[in-house]
């Protein structure tokens, strides 16, 4: 490989082993790129992150941009089967708009995240876990010295902050970028019984559903079982791989009103999510009253205010270290395997001396801000969680799927 700078190989130091800068290391590991991944939990499994996540064409794409095919093949075979009805009800199923789901023809599929992370940390060597990067320092030398917090540092010609919406990398490259809060959600999970699942109304099985009622309270929940079963897909792609076994499950998303409780536990965001649906029909009750309650978790919505360029010449960001939005259009995950393909696939041209570091990053930086700010743009109009400064009305959206005012 043609030396990247001053004779010897280019080196990036990615902080932040989440979806997109696993991915990132994945593309490079690919092309010989020498990268490190230093990710701020102690493991792979310090945190429960086993919830569905819809990859669209342009994730698909980018995901199998940069993982070698049988892995890529692997997360394929261990999708969760495709929603195949699109379905809006008032608080007692009574249906708004109902309309059938084409099988996706943009190569996009459902994925449990932990599943996924799982197969993007397969076979890819020089992850560290437990080392928050903290900062970084410019070198005399053009290169960047990354900071953590076990006050380890290590230079490298690049340093990707891919470490999540609250990112330390941006905090010191951009400390003027702001986000606008967008509320907060809860998120649960049910274990699918033989008994729950011939219980639940087809229309809240294997299908893409939001029931609202008239306070603006919203649930809405994905079934979450893989096409085919994880051991016969293990042994079919990736026998060397392992992956957690997931049991099959309703993953369930809530709009509840006033703020997030502050100190509260799991089991008392589950007795509150209980509360929320109190009135709501006995299938909806039953699912939230099923729940494993130790699972339920918030997720504080932020939108990125858009950024301009930077002059810092070693660093970049990648994901929602730099352009967090709402999941209500699911669209976060996807953004950020782009920036990784495309980032890549642009290191991997400078590695080779096809162009200098330096254009490949700012020709990434360009398009990523321009169709990642495009993406924050859609997601505040999102119905999941309509932006309380615009509200529903504004948006054309119907009484029933406004959010709370
Ligand atoms: C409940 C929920 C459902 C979602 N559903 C979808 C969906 O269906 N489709 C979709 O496209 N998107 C979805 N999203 C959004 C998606 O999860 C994110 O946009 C995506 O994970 C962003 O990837 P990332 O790598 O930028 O950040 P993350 O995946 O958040 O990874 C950041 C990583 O950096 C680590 N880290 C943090 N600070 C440091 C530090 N200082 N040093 C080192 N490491 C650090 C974190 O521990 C984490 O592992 C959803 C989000 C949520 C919360």
């Amino acid at each position: 490989m043609t030396p990247a700078r001053g004779g010897s190989p280019l080196h990036v130091i990615i902080a932040g082993g989440g979806l997109g800068g696993l991915c990132l290391a994945q593309s490079l590991h690919r092309s010989g790129v020498s990268a490190a991944v230093h990710e701020r939990d102690d493991s792979a499994h310090s945190r429960d992150q086993g919830y569905r996540i819809s990859l669209k064409g342009t994730g698909a794409q980018a995901l199998r941009a940069c993982l070698p095919p049988h892995l890529y093949q692997l997360a394929q075979a261990t999708a969760i089967r495709q929603a195949r009805l699109m379905s809006f009800m008032d608080d007692q199923l009574v249906p708004r708009f109902a309309k059938d789901i084409p099988p996706a023809t943009d190569g996009g599929f459902g994925v449990n995240r932990r599943t996924l992370r799982e197969i993007l940390l397969a076979e890819l060597p020089g992850v560290r876990f437990g080392r928050a990067c903290r900062g970084y320092a410019a070198t005399a030398d053009g290169r960047v010295e990354a900071r953590f917090d076990d006050g380890s540092t290590e230079t490298g010609d690049l340093l990707v902050g891919a470490d999540g919406t609250g990112s330390a990398v941006r905090a010191q490259l951009l400390p003027d970028a702001g986000h606008d809060d967008l509320g907060w959600a809860l998120y649960g999970r049910t274990p699918l019984t033989p008994e729950l699942l011939a219980a639940t109304p087809d229309v809240l099985v294997d299908s893409f559903n939001r029931v609202v009622a008239a306070d603006g309270s919203a649930f809405a929940v994905a079934t979450c079982r893989p096409v085919t079963p994880y051991a016969e897909a293990v042994a079919r792609f990736a026998p060397q791989v392992r992956l957690t076994p997931i049991q099959d499950c309703f993953s369930w998303t809530m709009t509840v009103h006033g703020p997030l409780p502050r100190g509260v536990d799991a089991a008392g965001l589950h007795a509150l999510a209980t509360r929320t649906v109190a009135g709501f029909h006995p299938a909806v009750r039953r699912i939230v009253a099923e729940a494993d309650a130790a699972a339920t978790f918030p997720v504080v919505l932020s939108s990125a205010r858009p950024v301009g360029f930077w002059r810092e010449p070693a660093v970049t960001l990648l994901g929602d270290a730099v352009h967090t939005m709402s999941p209500g259009r699911g669209d976060g995950a996807n953004i950020a395997l782009r920036d990784a393909s495309l980032l890549g696939a642009l290191l991997s041209d400078a590695a080779r001396g096809a162009m200098p570091l330096l254009r490949a990053k700012q020709e990434y930086e360009a398009q990523m801000l321009d169709y990642g700010f495009a993406a924050v743009e859609q997601s505040r109009t999102a119905p999941f969680a309509p932006p309380r400064p615009v509200g529903g009305g504004a948006l054309g959206l119907p009484p029933f799927l406004r959010g709370p005012a």
